[in-house]
């Protein structure tokens, strides 16, 4: 497809069959784990076609080719294999805690060092990449919300001789494109808004080096952490309407911010998007718009934040983020979240709904 095209339309069009006579519009996903020999696709562990359609359309609107896996988590555990035997990793202090806790246990195994940092220090970062093998960087973070300057520490680590890896399940690839600002990876928990039902766990890779995107599928076979094509077809189903999804939920987060920080209940809105915000005009020159997540601390206990949660009718109450429904949870509430997160900081993901119902819901349960 042509690169003049803009990302909204790109979602829509990168990946379908060629358009011939007869030919469906979308692919279909393919059951079989094996293939009629004297082809060149082997096995169901190394190639499908649902697959394939997903990559090809987050290659394009990355810049980059795609590489899908079982989940995010498997997405990342193949980055970090990556990393030499005693090899150093720089990562952020505030990030998804599973990655965080991934590179925890292998830290702890002698598997690889670990320094955490402050990811929107870009100095600190800076110093501490010289003689880093990978370079972690999150942003938005989940769940602080801290941006990350891409480009600086893009180069930073390009300088260093460190691989760069950017996990931009928050912006998506339509708000950030992290491989322009030269980093090696970007990767994705495509649970969240890509495939953006709550309906699939999946993850991918995307990269512009070949090399890397080789050396990565391999890991992949061999570690056999694929996707289902069934996912994968979900995962596709659903980024087709990412643009639409995105430019609503993204509106009514700003509506939500500009009102939380009106509400008595709340002592600190963490949005992107407000113009007091920290990482707000990192966020400007950097990302086309400020995304769907954001974060409330009350001032309290972990307990009132727990009770707002529990109190909401039309928010649901659970992990994860990125759907068409809005969600919320304390993130303490998992003993995994690094002690840092305050205790009665609540992550909202911000979904499709109607504002007003949104509001009208959230006041309540904060007042509850
Ligand atoms: C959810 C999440 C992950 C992990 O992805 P899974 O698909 O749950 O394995 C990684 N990074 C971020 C930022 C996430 O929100």
């Amino acid at each position: 497809m042509t690169s003049d095209l803009d990302p909204s339309t790109v979602v829509v069009h990168a990946g379908r069959p060629e358009r011939v006579p007869n030919a469906p519009l979308g692919g279909s996903p393919v059951f079989s784990s094996t293939y009629i020999a004297g082809g060149d696709r082997g096995y169901g562990r190394f190639d499908n076609d649902a697959w394939a359609a997903l990559e090809k359309t987050l290659g394009e609107l990355e810049g980059g080719r795609g590489l899908t896996f079982a989940s995010g988590m498997a997405a990342a555990a193949a980055v970090m294999d990556l990393v030499p035997v005693g090899g150093l990793v720089v990562a952020p202090q505030h990030a998804y805690s599973g990655v965080l806790g991934l590179l925890d246990q292998q830290a702890a195994t002698g598997r690889l060092n670990l320094q955490r940092v402050d990811i929107a220090d870009t100095d600190e970062v800076s110093a501490a990449v010289e003689s880093a093998d990978l370079l972690w960087i999150e942003s938005p973070t989940n769940p602080a919300m801290e941006v990350a300057d891409l480009p600086a520490l893009c180069a930073a680590g390009r300088a260093a001789g460190a691989l760069v890896v950017v996990d931009n399940t928050f912006a998506t690839p339509l708000l950030q494109r992290p491989l322009t600002f030269g980093a090696d990876l970007v990767m994705h928990s495509a649970t969240k808004f890509i495939a953006g039902h709550s309906d699939v766990v999946l993850g991918a890779i995307i990269t512009a080096n070949d090399d890397l995107w080789t050396t990565l599928e391999s890991k992949r076979r061999n570690l056999g952490a694929i996707p289902g094509p069934m996912e994968a077809w979900l995962g596709l189903r659903g980024l087709r309407t990412l643009a639409l999804r995105l430019d609503r939920a993204q509106s009514n987060a700003a509506f939500l911010a500009d009102r939380l920080l009106e509400h008595p209940r709340v002592t600190r809105v963490r949005y992107p998007g407000l113009p007091d915000d920290p990482g707000h005009a990192r966020a400007k020159a950097q990302m086309s718009g400020f995304g769907a997540i954001l974060a409330i601390e009350l001032g309290g206990d972990a307990d009132g934040a727990q009770r707002v949660c529990e109190s909401t009718k039309l928010w649901v109450h659970a992990t994860s983020l990125g759907g068409v429904e809005s969600m919320l949870e304390r993130r303490r509430r998992w003993p995994a979240e690094v002690p840092t997160i305050p205790a009665d900081l609540i992550r909202l993901s911000v979904g499709i709904e109607h504002p007003a119902d949104l509001w009208a819901d959230l006041d309540q349960a904060l007042k509850a």
